[in-house]
């Protein structure tokens, strides 16, 4: 079997054209313009790379975007100054915070000091709280741009058995309890897990979220299975200079899975989408209005 293709980058237009649609008629009929504040410390490359690209798919999404870049020595007591004045201002909409914070920076603390209703990326403590208990959250947006894939894929992803390979806070953990609530049967694995092949193989559905080049081989997975490979790693190519691969070998894999997202062009471009969702949502419900269907149920 040659695997379909799963395109993330058409379907990531396609999201951010109807952000860009909402957020048109927003203006026109409500007068209200949603707007994303962006917070950078220090002078990580990828970071500026990611920071570079959200301003610019905002602006891009008829959005405002508010750019803040503080020096790596800036104190955690300054940088909670800032949030709070985000969290005040009225403009703003959702803010986020790039990750990671220089070390002298408790980030848990920065997190934990937005404003829930303006957490964009869903890590404040209570939007873990209420996506774990099934209520109305910010979700993260990489397990988000995941699960987005999924339903436009199958549908219902009801009685499905999911296999998660990672569980950090970012991806893995939030990405279980969405294919939870989607009535997916879900195993989380991680870098202790015994047998970690075999649970692989018997998954219809596998989310790769690990950060170890190609490391999911195509006779671990079952003929069929959709893979999401949500890795981004940074190898030498042949010729010498960087390429980027997936967790997933896409050679072997693609041969036998029945859908499987590239690296790059697969999650990656997701993730910008639907933190342009998240905030067109945040704005909908400071303003009481009715939030836009984009999210499938
Ligand atoms: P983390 O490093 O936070 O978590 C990695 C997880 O993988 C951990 O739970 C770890 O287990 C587990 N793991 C490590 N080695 C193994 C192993 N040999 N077998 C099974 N499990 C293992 O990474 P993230 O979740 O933040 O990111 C994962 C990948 O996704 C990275 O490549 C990252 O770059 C990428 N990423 C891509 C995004 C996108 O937009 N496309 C967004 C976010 C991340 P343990 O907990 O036991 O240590």
């Amino acid at each position: 079997m040659v695997a379909q293709i799963i395109d993330g980058k058409l379907f990531s237009r396609k999201l951010r054209d109807q952000v860009a649609e909402h957020v048109n008629a927003l203006k026109k009929e409500n007068n209200v313009t949603p707007g994303l504040a962006v917070v950078l410390v220090g002078e990580d490359p990828a970071s500026q790379v990611y920071v570079r690209s959200k301003g610019k798919q905002t602006i891009e999404a008829g959005m405002n975007s508010y750019e803040h870049r503080l020096s790596e020595n800036t104190s955690e007591e300054d940088l909670l100054e800032l949030v709070n004045r985000l969290n005040d201002d009225n403009e703003v909409h959702g803010i986020l915070v790039q990750l990671p914070l220089p070390e002298h920076i408790n980030e848990d603390a920065v997190i934990n000091a937005i404003d829930p209703v303006k957490d964009v990326d869903g890590f404040h403590i209570s939007n873990v709280g209420l996506l774990a208990t099934g209520q109305n959250s910010m979700v993260p947006c990489t397990p988000l741009g995941c699960l987005l894939m999924l339903k436009d894929l199958h549908g219902s992803l009801s009685g499905m058995d999911a296999v998660i390979i990672g569980r950090s806070n970012i991806v893995g953990k939030p990405m279980a309890q969405l294919l939870l609530s989607e009535s997916c049967t879900v195993t989380i694995t991680h870098s202790k897990t015994k047998n970690l092949e075999e649970m692989v193989g018997r998954a219809d559905i596998i989310i790769a979220a690990v950060g170890r080049p190609e490391m999911v081989k195509g006779d671990w997975i079952k003929p069929g299975a959709t893979l999401i490979d949500v890795g981004i790693n940074r190898v030498e190519g042949n010729d010498g200079g960087k390429r980027l691969v997936g967790d997933a070998e896409f050679s072997s894999c693609s041969e036998i899975a029945g859908a499987i997202t590239p690296v790059p062009g697969g999650v990656g471009p997701m993730t910008i989408a639907c933190l342009l969702v998240n905030t067109l949502v945040a704005c909908c419900r400071k303003h009481k209005l009715a939030e836009p269907y984009i999210i499938p149920n």
